[in-house]
């Protein structure tokens, strides 16, 4: 029998729980995403990530702290300087907002756990590499180590993956996309006489370090989505601005975040597909 008791506890009590529940996330996943636009801003030119207040690129005027509330703020000046009306690039905003959906989306994927926190901290590194790649082509090692050492949370807190998932699902596309990025580079030099890799060292690390952190399966799901949105990216890109952008990073990185949310899932569907023609 539904009594009452049960309307109290479940739906009544449920949904503004909820509510309140994903509004906190939201709001500290657009602040935090705030701290990320100045790690992919400073993170690059080594500067630091802490100290002094941030200026307007054009005119120099320090922004306020009225400008700094995330997403807010830039609606609110309708993205324009308050002091020169210069453009304020909607990265800000987008880089807030996307950390706030995902934080969002992977709690209501995974739940309120150890795993959905761990896997938030990811997705903002995740975001800090996928964007400074686009920016500067290179990989920040510093970020990768993160992602490394997340593994160790992972391990004490979660199921997620045995150790023995762990060294395997760091190897199991590393290895090979070294092995690729060698091959390539030989025959890259012989060819063109530049010292470039199809697959950077740092695309490569990448994967060895969420390899560790989300183990085999999900690291496989990882390379086979940031390849095919690589892919299909790369085309999108050529078709609209006619240059190709050879940044593999922000596409691994997706492939990765799909991965934590939805790895198995879509590793089962997959092998599903094969299940009755594989005896
Ligand atoms: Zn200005």
């Amino acid at each position: 029998m539904f009594g009452f008791e049960d309307m109290l506890h479940s739906e009544f009590t449920e949904w503004p729980f909820k509510v309140m529940f994903y509004s906190i996330i939201f709001l500290l996943g657009i602040s935090i995403g705030s701290f990320l636009n100045v790690v992919i801003l400073r993170l690059p030119r080594h500067e630091s990530l802490i100290k002094s207040s941030s200026h307007c690129m054009t005119c120099g005027a320090k922004i306020r702290p009225i400008d700094l509330i995330p997403v807010f703020s830039w609606l609110f000046l309708r993205g324009k300087c308050h002091s020169c009306g210069e453009k304020i690039s909607p990265r800000y905003p987008i880089v807030e907002s996307l950390n706030g959906l995902l934080y969002v989306l992977t709690f209501a994927v995974l739940d309120i756990n150890a795993k959905a926190i761990i896997t938030c901290v990811l997705i903002s590194l995740l975001i800090v590499v996928g964007f400074m790649d686009w920016d500067t082509m290179e990989i920040d090692m510093i970020i990768v180590a993160l992602i490394f050492l997340l593994a160790i949370p992972s391990a004490i807190f979660t199921e997620d993956a045995s150790i023995k998932s762990r060294i395997i699902g760091a190897l199991v596309i590393s290895v090979p996309f070294f092995i690729i990025g060698e091959i390539s580079r030989i025959f890259i030099r012989k060819k063109t006489g530049e010292d470039f890799r199809a697959i950077e060292l740092g695309d490569t690390i990448l994967m060895f370090a969420a390899g560790a952190l989300l183990g085999t399966q999900a690291i496989i799901v990882s390379a086979f989505v940031g390849i095919l949105l690589a892919a299909i990216g790369g085309i999108a890109y050529k078709a609209v601005t006619g240059e190709s952008k050879l940044a593999f990073g922000p596409y691994l990185s997706m492939g990765i975040a799909i991965a934590a949310l939805w790895g198995g899932s879509i590793a089962n569907w997959y092998i599903g597909l094969f299940a009755d023609k594989m005896q």
